[in-house]
């Protein structure tokens, strides 16, 4: 990672703290795609299965290949802090927190840490 890619993740998207404050020099970045399962393919596919006597490698070689799934929103990206990462965190507010702390660290923000409340 690059200088001006560091930047872009110098906050991290869960409690708003620079990635450094915990003192570890680590952190994590985590890729949120969320799919939706396209059931007319996967049934074409178990239906395929089900005629080859039940061998999904063969059906899967002889398929269409097709998608399994659909993108439901753009993949996002978030910084998460070396102590944000080991506790859980709800994934659907991570994507939301990360596409914001994204666009923040593009702008070059230099948000106050702790300032809100
Ligand atoms: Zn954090």
């Amino acid at each position: 990672m690059k200088e001006a890619e560091l930047r872009k993740h110098a906050t991290c998207s869960v409690c708003g703290n620079r990635i450094l404050a915990a003192g570890m020099p680590l952190f994590w970045t985590v890729r949120i795609e969320r799919h939706g399962v396209k059931l007319d393919a996967v049934r074409r596919q178990q239906g395929l299965t089900m005629m080859l006597g039940g061998n999904a490698a063969i059906a899967a070689a002889m398929g269409a290949d097709e998608d399994m799934t659909m993108p439901m929103m753009e993949p996002v990206t978030a910084t998460v802090c070396d102590s944000c990462g080991t506790e859980m965190s709800c994934v659907a507010a991570l994507a939301e927190v990360g596409s914001n702390a994204i666009a923040q660290g593009r702008e070059h923000s230099e948000r106050p840490s702790g300032a809100e409340g």
